[in-house]
């Protein structure tokens, strides 16, 4: 196992590389567009095409979007934003499953989150792969008249035992050889649901002693009588994958198709079947290229839908848009900004091997995002009472509130003020009280005065104890005229600032703290099993208050809290009986302490 680069990697883009020299080429300028998606005839009668480049994110709507999905969002619809290109956002529904509409919905959703567009001049490049069955039939029917497809009617078994290996080269099918006209009525029997679910399988004839065992009589058609949610039970034989997916772009005038490298061996296949339908006339040059790059991993994030779905189905975590996920909709509702994550994608470029990219290169991009943005507010996570023992004497009635106010943001003052009020009873944090001090601690203990942050200077006098011995309540004096921003401000030195809250007016929260949900930087090296290293501190729900200001920001406001770091009103929870945020990230270490 070789450890995460733990420094940025340098951004290696060797695809800019490839769209920069065949943007030089000659080839793609004379690319044909029929202003949609078609066959060669329908290129033909088009207009050159505007788009300097096509690319094109191709998600099958069986799940949820996560990160590595960002970064194929984001290195598609980025080169076509850079390189005055047009990229598609493609449904690639040729698998007919359940529910999928609730995930086309989700994904055009996300993708729009990161802020992508498809539609370019009032022209919308949404499409469904499965709007190109019928193509993608009439493909499978010239292929078998050219003598380059046949009905195979072996049982599964049989064709993986004839697949031979990677030593071993394959064996013919019997099925190889039956005539054309028996390969068409067998192939429109298919289609015409006279056979079982995996009776039978059209095959393209290759060759079955290829070393690339992705050449050997790869499957074109597959029986299955299942209802399809788009195009309902019109079909019960589906297009393969690696057969659909060179015909949608091709359709597309897709010129860079660019997918992560477990399909560089299909490369040969794409390129065989594009070719000899171009020999068919039914595709014309210049057809679309495939590159592979590598997948985006992240130190302590698993990005495999199945294992998600394992995680939500399992009860590790509450659903697909849990906080702690790594899905979209789960680092949104967590509070990270659609450009942090666009970001992190461009930071890591794109490489020629699967590698590991450290955590905290989203953590960065992360909190320089949320710096500039997000306005301040205190408040108190772990609430000690402290007491202002002669605030009546100082204010004239224990009744009285002294008026504060704060800017939103330190750098941008176009923000405004928040305002709130001092009062004898305020929360501060446990931890800014200790008894006895140790070295080099500079906030509250019996005989020390610090400032409560943009308020008055106080002097602590002791504290409450409960009958376990507990510290209950701080006690101190406040020292007269010394509230921020007065004249006399700065007539007593103190070394430390804490943040409070206000009893009288705070806002009760539900806080949840999140940490990473696995312990350690690759959860499933070595073959384990990523249940064996969750981080059992990855969820912390707290009881905090919050200064009065936060009591209605609406859903999604991000927020730095003073100290602590930067949070979300979660937009689920959002307007039940009490506020809940949750914890996006916390601040830069030595930001922390007052
Ligand atoms: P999963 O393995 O999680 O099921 P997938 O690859 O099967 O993901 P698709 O919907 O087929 O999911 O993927 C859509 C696109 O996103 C593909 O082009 C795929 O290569 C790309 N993609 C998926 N995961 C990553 C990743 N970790 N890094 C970069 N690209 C990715
Ligand atoms: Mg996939």
């Amino acid at each position: 196992m070789t450890a995460p680069p733990k420094e940025d990697p340098k951004p290696h883009n060797f695809l800019r590389a490839i769209i920069e020299r065949d943007l030089q080429a000659s080839g793609q300028a004379q690319r044909l567009w029929g202003g949609g998606p078609g066959d060669a005839a329908h290129h033909a009668a088009g207009a050159p095409d505007p788009a300097k480049i096509r690319t094109r994110f191709p998600p099958e709507p069986n799940g949820y979007l996560h990160v590595g999905h960002a970064k194929s969002i984001c290195l598609n619809f980025g080169f076509a934003e850079d390189y005055d290109g047009i990229c598609h956002l493609r449904f690639d529904d040729t698998n007919p499953e359940k529910e999928e509409q609730e995930f086309v919905d989700g994904i055009i959703e996300m993708v729009r989150w990161l802020g992508f567009e498809w539609d370019v001049g009032g022209t919308s490049h949404l499409y469904f792969a499965s709007n190109y069955f019928d193509f993608m039939y009439r493909a499978a029917e010239a292929l078998i008249s050219a003598g380059l497809a046949y009905v195979d009617e072996q049982s599964a078994e049989q064709m993986r035992a004839n697949r031979g290996d990677f030593t071993t080269p394959g064996t013919d099918s019997p099925f190889r050889t039956r005539s054309v006209a028996d390969n068409l009525a067998r192939f429109r029997e298919m289609r015409d649901g006279r056979h079982a679910d995996g009776a039978m399988v059209l095959r393209a004839k290759i060759d079955m002693a290829s070393p690339n065992i992705n050449l050997r009589d790869p499957a074109i058609y597959r029986i299955k009588h299942a209802h399809h949610h788009n195009t309902g039970d019109r079909w019960c034989i589906y297009p393969m994958y690696a057969y659909a997916h060179p015909i949608e772009d091709a359709l597309e005038r897709i010129t860079h198709s660019f997918c992560t490298l477990e399909f560089e061996d299909q490369r040969p296949w794409y390129d065989w079947l594009l070719e000899r339908l171009v020999d068919l006339g039914l595709l014309s040059h210049p057809l679309p290229k495939q590159y592979e790059f590598g997948r985006l991993n992240l130190t302590s994030v698993m990005t495999s839908k199945r294992k998600l779905k394992a995680m939500v189905d399992e009860g590790i975590v509450q659903g697909w848009d849990d906080p702690r996920m790594p899905t979209l909709v789960g680092m949104r509702r967590r509070g990270y900004t659609p450009e942090s994550i666009r970001k992190m994608a461009a930071d890591t470029g794109a490489s020629k091997t699967n590698i590991w990219i450290d955590y905290s290169v989203l953590d960065i991009a992360l909190r320089d995002d949320l710096e500039g943005k997000a306005a301040r507010a205190m408040a108190v996570l772990d609430p000690l009472p402290l007491k202002l023992t002669n605030w009546a004497e100082v204010f004239g009635s224990e009744g009285h509130r002294e008026p504060c106010h704060a800017p939103a943001h330190p750098q941008r003052p176009e923000l405004g003020e928040r305002r709130f009020e001092l009062g004898p009873r305020l929360w501060i944090e446990r931890d800014d009280f200790a008894e006895t001090p140790p070295k080099g601690y500079f906030r509250l203990f019996p005989g020390n005065k610090v400032r409560l942050k943009y308020g008055v200077i106080v002097e602590c006098t002791g504290c409450e104890k409960d009958a376990n011995g507990r510290v209950s309540a701080v006690l101190a004096k406040v020292l007269p005229d010394t509230k921020s921003g007065t004249p006399g401000a700065d007539a007593v030195k103190v070394k430390g600032t804490i943040t409070w809250v206000a009893a009288h007016d705070a806002v009760a929260a539900e806080v949840r703290l999140f940490e990473r949900l696995f312990a350690t930087d690759q959860p499933e090296a070595e073959g384990r099993d990523f249940r064996d290293n969750l981080n059992p501190g990855s969820k912390t729900v707290v009881q905090g208050w919050l200064e009065p200001s936060l009591a209605d920001v609406p859903a999604d406001t991000r927020l730095q809290f003073e100290r602590h770091g930067y949070f979300v009103a979660d937009r689920h929870d959002h307007g039940g009986a009490q506020r809940v945020f949750n914890r996006i990230t916390t601040l830069k270490d030595g930001q922390r302490k007052g």
